[in-house]
């Protein structure tokens, strides 16, 4: 396969179409972009068979649904299919009937997060035209992707997270070749500088949802998770969320695939999920408003939502509305007490992220705005590995193994 079967680009606000054969930052009303496909060319010529019989790794069997026009152009570093995996013993407790409840493991791509997968699209587009510096500002995995696919692809990328960034993102970045700083402010403080940047130092930005192709790559989650479920959906999805890249794409995602006639399910409600420390578009659900205001003094372990102002808020919020769905915001003591009870009893190690959406479904059952029988998808979006995790206190002395207090 060569081409590609992009159609056109289009403003998500005022539907206003741009050109497509160049690079695209936000639209003349200053809104996401997105990518827009012949449907119809690509149901003519290519069947959920011949996706399922793809021998390209992980999310690039999706590539008819991708941007990329020419294969030699996709940057990889060995992307999977992201396992799913059924919670069985941290679910005895609740309410919901066995199997219900599926995490989908995001930790298993490369960069141990699935911002690997915007990123990988957001590179290979950058390729395809021809740019060889690009910048982005993170909390933490944004960057080491873009650090990790910009290495693999011969491009210089220069990464501003805010000053408290865990070490272990920035230390991770730094090593795949990224040009890292720390910043004292905020993710919004760092996009400033690399707007202002980019004019001066003349490097490309792929800032969420500031530029088009990251959501693609983020659109494969929903792309693969129909496929893994034999072209069918959960009646829930629980999404921790930032920018909302993921929950977007996703949506999108499900679009084509109906559009297509690939799916014939219904769609499943989608549930966002955010940290009490940073909840704008929690807010912005509950006072029934499309745009989000501008959460202050932002503060959660769940460095990946931790988004004061999300430029996709609105498409975050109709998305949440045409599905049925809730927004629901989640204490930090509860995101850890998820992830050391999913850890000690399924043997699950989840970022804080994933985490949250464990503790949101506990209480959306609770307040009765999922049923114990509905099938739920929760997303775990990186390796436990990169945060802070409980110290080990308990030691031996080696002459005197078998006391009193050992082993207990
Ligand atoms: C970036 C990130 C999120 C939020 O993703 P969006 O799609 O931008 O909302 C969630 N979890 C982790 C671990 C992240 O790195």
């Amino acid at each position: 396969m060569t081409a590609t079967y992009v159609s056109k680009l289009e403003c998500a606000y005022t539907g206003e179409e741009v050109e497509k054969n160049i690079p695209q930052t936000l639209s003349p009303a200053g809104k996401p972009i997105l990518v827009k496909y012949d449907l119809e060319a690509i149901g003519n010529n290519i069947s959920r068979l011949d996706i399922e019989n793809s021998e390209d790794p992980g999310f690039w069997r999706y590539a008819p649904l991708l941007p990329v026009s020419k294969a030699e152009n996709r940057v990889s570093l060995g992307e999977v299919i992201t396992p799913l995996i059924t919670l069985k013993n941290s679910v005895k407790d609740l309410d919901s009937l066995p199997g219900v409840v599926v995490v989908k493991d995001e930790s298993r791509l490369p960069t141990g997060s699935f911002k690997a997968r915007g990123l990988a699209l957001a590179v290979s587009m950058a390729k395809e035209f021809g740019f060889d510096h690009l910048s982005i500002p993170t909390n933490g995995n944004a960057g080491s992707a873009l650090a990790a696919y910009a290495a693999r692809a011969g491009m210089k990328s220069t990464i501003l997270c805010p000053d408290d960034t865990p070490e272990i993102n920035t230390s991770e970045t730094l090593t795949q070749g990224g040009d890292t700083y720390l910043v004292n402010g905020l993710i919004g403080d760092c996009g400033k500088i690399i707007g202002e940047g980019k004019e001066k130092l003349g490097w490309f930005a792929v800032s969420t949802l500031k530029e088009p192709y990251r959501i693609e790559g983020k659109k494969t989650m929903g792309l693969e998770l129909a496929e893994q479920l034999g072209w069918n959906l959960p009646d829930v999805i629980f999404y921790p969320t930032g920018g909302g890249t993921g929950l977007i794409g996703m949506w999108k995602a499900f679009h084509e695939l109906k559009e297509l006639g690939w799916i014939d399910c219904k769609f499943p409600k989608m549930v966002a999920v955010q940290s009490t420390g940073c909840a704008p578009i929690v807010k912005a659900w509950e006072d029934g408003v499309e745009h989000a205001e501008f959460w202050e003094n932002a503060d959660t372990e769940a460095a990946g939502i931790r988004v004061p102002s999300a430029i996709g808020d609105f498409l975050i919020i109709r998305a949440i509305k045409e599905s049925n769905g809730f927004a629901i915001a989640i204490d930090d003591e509860d995101i850890i007490a998820a992830r050391n009870k999913i850890g000690r009893e399924d043997g699950l190690l989840m970022c804080p992220e994933g985490a949250a959406t464990f503790a949101a479904y506990e209480q959306s059952l609770k307040l009765g705005l999922v049923k114990k029988e509905d099938n739920v998808i929760l997303f775990n979006t990186a390796t436990g590995l990169k945060y802070p995790l409980p110290k080990v206190t308990k030691t031996i002395d080696k002459n005197n193994k078998f006391n009193e207090e050992n082993f207990r």
